[in-house]
Protein backbone atom coordinates (compact mmCIF):
# COMPACT_ATOMS: atom_id res chain seq x y z
CA UNK A 1 0.00 0.00 0.00
CA UNK A 2 1.47 3.43 -1.16
CA UNK A 3 2.35 5.73 1.80
CA UNK A 4 1.06 9.12 1.63
CA UNK A 5 3.82 11.54 0.97
CA UNK A 6 2.69 14.55 3.72
CA UNK A 7 2.95 14.29 7.33
CA UNK A 8 0.03 14.56 9.46
CA UNK A 9 1.16 17.34 11.70
CA UNK A 10 0.98 19.35 8.38
CA UNK A 11 -2.91 18.73 8.30
CA UNK A 12 -2.98 20.97 11.68
CA UNK A 13 -0.94 23.09 10.57
CA UNK A 14 -3.04 23.90 7.44
CA UNK A 15 -6.35 24.10 9.73
CA UNK A 16 -5.96 28.10 9.53
CA UNK A 17 -8.80 29.42 7.80
CA UNK A 18 -5.84 31.03 5.55
CA UNK A 19 -5.78 31.66 1.52
CA UNK A 20 -8.22 33.08 -1.07
CA UNK A 21 -9.32 29.69 -2.17
CA UNK A 22 -11.54 28.63 -5.22
CA UNK A 23 -14.80 31.03 -5.20
CA UNK A 24 -17.97 29.27 -3.87
CA UNK A 25 -19.03 26.60 -6.35
CA UNK A 26 -21.69 27.87 -8.67
CA UNK A 27 -24.41 25.83 -10.00
CA UNK A 28 -23.48 26.75 -13.63
CA UNK A 29 -22.20 23.92 -14.71
CA UNK A 30 -18.61 24.31 -13.92
CA UNK A 31 -17.09 22.27 -10.71
CA UNK A 32 -14.95 24.33 -8.78
CA UNK A 33 -11.21 23.33 -9.01
CA UNK A 34 -9.84 23.25 -5.43
CA UNK A 35 -6.51 24.94 -4.96
CA UNK A 36 -3.75 22.74 -3.72
CA UNK A 37 -2.35 22.89 -0.40
CA UNK A 38 1.18 25.03 -1.17
CA UNK A 39 3.30 22.00 0.21
CA UNK A 40 3.03 19.81 -2.28
CA UNK A 41 5.38 19.78 -4.43
CA UNK A 42 3.30 17.79 -6.75
CA UNK A 43 0.26 19.76 -6.77
CA UNK A 44 -1.81 17.49 -9.31
CA UNK A 45 -4.17 20.07 -8.87
CA UNK A 46 -7.76 18.55 -9.55
CA UNK A 47 -8.29 19.99 -12.88
CA UNK A 48 -12.09 21.76 -14.02
CA UNK A 49 -12.23 19.46 -16.96
CA UNK A 50 -14.87 17.68 -14.65
CA UNK A 51 -17.24 20.27 -17.33
CA UNK A 52 -20.78 18.53 -16.95
CA UNK A 53 -21.38 17.07 -20.21
CA UNK A 54 -24.35 14.85 -20.51
CA UNK A 55 -23.65 12.23 -22.67
CA UNK A 56 -19.52 12.53 -22.43
CA UNK A 57 -17.71 9.59 -23.16
CA UNK A 58 -15.18 7.61 -21.09
CA UNK A 59 -13.63 7.41 -23.96
CA UNK A 60 -12.30 10.60 -23.85
CA UNK A 61 -10.59 10.23 -20.50
CA UNK A 62 -6.97 9.86 -20.88
CA UNK A 63 -5.45 6.63 -19.09
CA UNK A 64 -2.49 5.76 -17.38
CA UNK A 65 -2.76 2.54 -18.34
CA UNK A 66 0.74 1.42 -17.18
CA UNK A 67 -0.42 2.28 -12.56
CA UNK A 68 -2.58 3.11 -10.58
CA UNK A 69 -2.94 7.38 -9.78
CA UNK A 70 -5.11 9.66 -7.11
CA UNK A 71 -5.16 11.24 -4.24
CA UNK A 72 -4.30 11.93 -1.87
CA UNK A 73 -4.45 15.62 -2.30
CA UNK A 74 -4.97 17.85 0.67
CA UNK A 75 -6.73 21.11 0.57
CA UNK A 76 -6.75 23.88 3.49
CA UNK A 77 -9.79 25.61 4.20
CA UNK A 78 -10.68 28.69 2.78
CA UNK A 79 -12.63 30.38 5.39
CA UNK A 80 -12.91 29.84 9.00
CA UNK A 81 -16.01 28.19 10.07
CA UNK A 82 -18.27 25.79 11.65
CA UNK A 83 -15.80 22.98 10.88
CA UNK A 84 -12.53 24.44 11.58
CA UNK A 85 -10.10 21.99 12.72
CA UNK A 86 -12.39 19.16 11.19
CA UNK A 87 -11.00 16.78 8.67
CA UNK A 88 -12.67 15.19 6.00
CA UNK A 89 -11.90 12.47 3.51
CA UNK A 90 -13.81 12.75 0.48
CA UNK A 91 -13.51 9.91 -2.03
CA UNK A 92 -15.01 10.28 -5.64
CA UNK A 93 -16.12 6.59 -6.27
CA UNK A 94 -14.09 5.00 -9.71
CA UNK A 95 -12.20 7.39 -11.93
CA UNK A 96 -12.42 8.45 -15.65
CA UNK A 97 -9.19 6.41 -16.55
CA UNK A 98 -10.49 2.62 -15.34
CA UNK A 99 -12.15 2.42 -18.67
CA UNK A 100 -8.98 1.92 -20.51
CA UNK A 101 -7.21 -0.12 -17.56
CA UNK A 102 -8.79 -3.12 -17.05
CA UNK A 103 -5.87 -4.86 -16.40
CA UNK A 104 -4.42 -2.81 -13.59
CA UNK A 105 -7.95 -2.20 -11.91
CA UNK A 106 -9.04 -5.68 -12.19
CA UNK A 107 -6.12 -6.73 -9.77
CA UNK A 108 -7.46 -8.64 -7.30
CA UNK A 109 -7.01 -6.92 -3.51
CA UNK A 110 -8.02 -7.93 0.01
CA UNK A 111 -10.92 -5.89 0.92
CA UNK A 112 -10.96 -7.38 4.74
CA UNK A 113 -13.62 -10.12 4.02
CA UNK A 114 -12.32 -11.26 0.76
CA UNK A 115 -11.42 -10.53 -2.56
CA UNK A 116 -12.37 -7.43 -4.69
CA UNK A 117 -11.15 -5.95 -7.87
CA UNK A 118 -9.00 -2.88 -6.94
CA UNK A 119 -11.43 -1.00 -8.67
CA UNK A 120 -14.25 -1.17 -11.34
CA UNK A 121 -15.51 1.28 -14.00
CA UNK A 122 -18.55 2.68 -12.09
CA UNK A 123 -22.41 2.98 -13.49
CA UNK A 124 -23.64 5.15 -16.42
CA UNK A 125 -26.51 6.50 -17.87
CA UNK A 126 -28.39 5.01 -20.93
CA UNK A 127 -26.89 8.33 -22.55
CA UNK A 128 -23.29 7.16 -21.32
CA UNK A 129 -22.80 9.58 -19.32
CA UNK A 130 -20.34 8.09 -16.48
CA UNK A 131 -20.28 7.46 -12.46
CA UNK A 132 -17.35 8.74 -12.25
CA UNK A 133 -17.89 11.84 -13.70
CA UNK A 134 -20.88 12.70 -11.70
CA UNK A 135 -18.89 11.56 -8.53
CA UNK A 136 -16.31 13.96 -9.36
CA UNK A 137 -18.17 16.96 -10.35
CA UNK A 138 -20.01 16.43 -6.56
CA UNK A 139 -16.78 15.68 -4.92
CA UNK A 140 -15.27 18.96 -6.17
CA UNK A 141 -18.87 20.86 -4.99
CA UNK A 142 -18.52 18.78 -1.98
CA UNK A 143 -14.95 19.83 -1.63
CA UNK A 144 -15.92 23.76 -2.27
CA UNK A 145 -18.57 23.57 0.56
CA UNK A 146 -16.29 22.37 3.16
CA UNK A 147 -13.09 24.11 2.68
CA UNK A 148 -15.83 27.11 3.05
CA UNK A 149 -16.81 25.91 6.50
CA UNK A 150 -13.55 25.65 8.08
CA UNK A 151 -12.82 21.97 6.72
CA UNK A 152 -9.37 20.38 5.71
CA UNK A 153 -10.51 17.67 2.90
CA UNK A 154 -8.67 14.60 1.76
CA UNK A 155 -9.62 14.00 -1.53
CA UNK A 156 -8.75 10.07 -2.91
CA UNK A 157 -8.18 10.96 -6.52
CA UNK A 158 -6.95 14.54 -8.13
CA UNK A 159 -8.65 14.30 -11.45
CA UNK A 160 -10.89 12.54 -13.80
CA UNK A 161 -8.87 11.08 -16.25
CA UNK A 162 -6.64 8.84 -14.20
CA UNK A 163 -6.81 5.10 -13.02
CA UNK A 164 -8.01 4.07 -9.33
CA UNK A 165 -6.44 4.26 -6.72
CA UNK A 166 -7.36 1.21 -5.18
CA UNK A 167 -10.10 0.75 -3.03
CA UNK A 168 -8.34 -0.26 -0.37
CA UNK A 169 -6.08 2.96 -0.46
CA UNK A 170 -9.00 4.44 -0.35
CA UNK A 171 -9.75 3.27 2.71
CA UNK A 172 -5.96 4.49 3.51
CA UNK A 173 -6.23 7.87 2.88
CA UNK A 174 -9.08 8.42 5.31
CA UNK A 175 -7.07 6.63 7.71
CA UNK A 176 -4.09 8.29 7.74
CA UNK A 177 -5.49 11.55 7.78
CA UNK A 178 -7.25 10.63 10.80
CA UNK A 179 -10.71 11.92 9.46
CA UNK A 180 -13.08 13.09 11.78
CA UNK A 181 -15.67 11.81 8.93
CA UNK A 182 -15.49 10.21 5.74
CA UNK A 183 -17.55 9.53 2.84
CA UNK A 184 -17.48 7.50 -0.94
CA UNK A 185 -19.34 8.92 -3.11
CA UNK A 186 -21.30 7.11 -5.71
CA UNK A 187 -24.35 6.93 -8.56
CA UNK A 188 -25.74 3.25 -9.13
CA UNK A 189 -26.62 1.19 -12.16
CA UNK A 190 -29.67 -0.46 -10.37
CA UNK A 191 -32.93 -1.79 -12.41
CA UNK A 192 -34.47 0.75 -14.00
CA UNK A 193 -37.85 0.82 -13.13
CA UNK A 194 -35.99 2.23 -9.43
CA UNK A 195 -35.13 5.24 -8.46
CA UNK A 196 -33.55 6.78 -5.12
CA UNK A 197 -31.02 7.24 -2.67
CA UNK A 198 -28.94 5.06 -0.44
CA UNK A 199 -26.84 4.91 2.31
CA UNK A 200 -24.11 2.00 2.93
CA UNK A 201 -22.71 1.23 6.25
CA UNK A 202 -20.08 -0.38 7.50
CA UNK A 203 -20.44 -3.94 9.01
CA UNK A 204 -18.60 -5.18 11.89
CA UNK A 205 -14.85 -6.95 10.83
CA UNK A 206 -12.61 -6.23 13.83
CA UNK A 207 -10.73 -3.83 11.73
CA UNK A 208 -13.69 -1.30 11.77
CA UNK A 209 -15.40 -2.19 14.91
CA UNK A 210 -14.72 1.05 16.34
CA UNK A 211 -16.39 2.92 13.49
CA UNK A 212 -19.72 1.01 13.64
CA UNK A 213 -21.50 3.23 15.50
CA UNK A 214 -20.56 6.56 14.95
CA UNK A 215 -20.81 5.64 11.38
CA UNK A 216 -24.58 4.73 12.15
CA UNK A 217 -25.22 8.00 12.66
CA UNK A 218 -23.40 9.63 10.22
CA UNK A 219 -25.37 7.44 8.16
CA UNK A 220 -28.55 8.80 9.81
CA UNK A 221 -27.57 12.41 9.76
CA UNK A 222 -26.94 12.29 5.83
CA UNK A 223 -29.53 10.28 5.06
CA UNK A 224 -31.86 13.47 6.79
CA UNK A 225 -30.16 16.22 4.48
CA UNK A 226 -29.67 14.24 1.48
CA UNK A 227 -33.23 13.47 1.51
CA UNK A 228 -34.71 17.07 2.43
CA UNK A 229 -31.69 18.94 0.42
CA UNK A 230 -32.98 17.09 -2.68
CA UNK A 231 -35.97 15.87 -2.76
CA UNK A 232 -34.58 12.34 -3.49
CA UNK A 233 -36.55 9.34 -2.40
CA UNK A 234 -34.91 6.77 -0.02
CA UNK A 235 -34.03 4.01 -2.63
CA UNK A 236 -36.77 1.75 -4.21
CA UNK A 237 -34.49 -1.23 -4.40
CA UNK A 238 -31.48 -0.51 -2.34
CA UNK A 239 -31.71 -1.23 1.49
CA UNK A 240 -34.71 -0.29 3.95
CA UNK A 241 -35.67 3.21 4.34
CA UNK A 242 -32.52 4.58 2.37
CA UNK A 243 -29.88 2.57 4.47
CA UNK A 244 -28.15 -0.63 3.26
CA UNK A 245 -25.44 -1.91 5.55
CA UNK A 246 -22.77 -3.55 3.41
CA UNK A 247 -19.91 -6.12 4.36
CA UNK A 248 -18.42 -6.60 1.08
CA UNK A 249 -16.41 -3.10 0.08
CA UNK A 250 -12.79 -2.37 1.05
CA UNK A 251 -13.64 1.42 1.54
CA UNK A 252 -15.76 0.55 4.90
CA UNK A 253 -14.45 -2.93 5.77
CA UNK A 254 -11.04 -1.46 6.10
CA UNK A 255 -11.91 2.13 7.36
CA UNK A 256 -10.76 3.31 10.86
CA UNK A 257 -12.56 6.44 10.94
CA UNK A 258 -16.84 6.93 10.76
CA UNK A 259 -17.32 6.38 7.10
CA UNK A 260 -20.26 5.97 4.68
CA UNK A 261 -21.34 5.22 0.89
CA UNK A 262 -23.31 7.26 -1.07
CA UNK A 263 -25.33 6.17 -4.12
CA UNK A 264 -27.06 9.29 -4.95
CA UNK A 265 -29.72 8.01 -7.29
CA UNK A 266 -29.70 5.19 -10.00
CA UNK A 267 -28.24 6.59 -13.47
CA UNK A 268 -30.12 3.23 -15.21
CA UNK A 269 -33.85 5.39 -13.81
CA UNK A 270 -34.71 7.93 -16.52
CA UNK A 271 -36.18 10.64 -13.82
CA UNK A 272 -32.59 9.85 -11.75
CA UNK A 273 -30.71 10.32 -14.84
CA UNK A 274 -32.02 13.50 -15.80
CA UNK A 275 -31.19 14.60 -11.94
CA UNK A 276 -27.11 13.14 -12.42
CA UNK A 277 -26.32 14.65 -15.18
CA UNK A 278 -27.71 18.69 -14.61
CA UNK A 279 -24.51 20.26 -13.05
CA UNK A 280 -27.46 22.34 -10.77
CA UNK A 281 -28.52 19.07 -9.32
CA UNK A 282 -24.77 17.93 -8.68
CA UNK A 283 -24.48 20.93 -6.62
CA UNK A 284 -27.59 20.66 -4.66
CA UNK A 285 -26.35 17.12 -3.84
CA UNK A 286 -23.15 18.29 -2.78
CA UNK A 287 -24.90 21.12 -0.64
CA UNK A 288 -26.99 18.14 0.61
CA UNK A 289 -24.19 15.72 1.36
CA UNK A 290 -22.10 18.94 2.93
CA UNK A 291 -25.02 19.81 5.24
CA UNK A 292 -25.06 16.24 6.31
CA UNK A 293 -21.36 15.98 7.50
CA UNK A 294 -21.53 19.26 9.18
CA UNK A 295 -24.34 17.78 11.30
CA UNK A 296 -22.22 15.01 12.27
CA UNK A 297 -19.45 16.92 12.94
CA UNK A 298 -20.95 19.47 14.96
CA UNK A 299 -22.40 16.95 17.34
CA UNK A 300 -21.40 17.23 20.96
CA UNK A 301 -18.31 15.43 21.09
CA UNK A 302 -17.64 14.64 17.79
ZN1 LIG B 1 -19.95 3.41 -7.84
Amino acid sequence: MRRIAWALPAVAALVCGCGAGSPAPQATGQPPSPAPSSHRSDPATPRASATPAPGNSAASATARPDAVSGGPELFRPTRTGILSGKVVAVDPGHNGGNFAAASVIGKLIWNGRETESCDTTGAETDGGYTEAQFNWNVALYLTAELRAEGATVALTRTSNTGVGPCVTERAAIGNEVHANAAISIHADGGPPGGRGFAILEPVADRTNDAIIGPSVILGADLRAAFASGTGEPFSSYDGTDGIQPRNDLAGINLSTVPKVFIECANMRNAADAALVTSPRWQATAARAIAAGLTAFLTRAGS
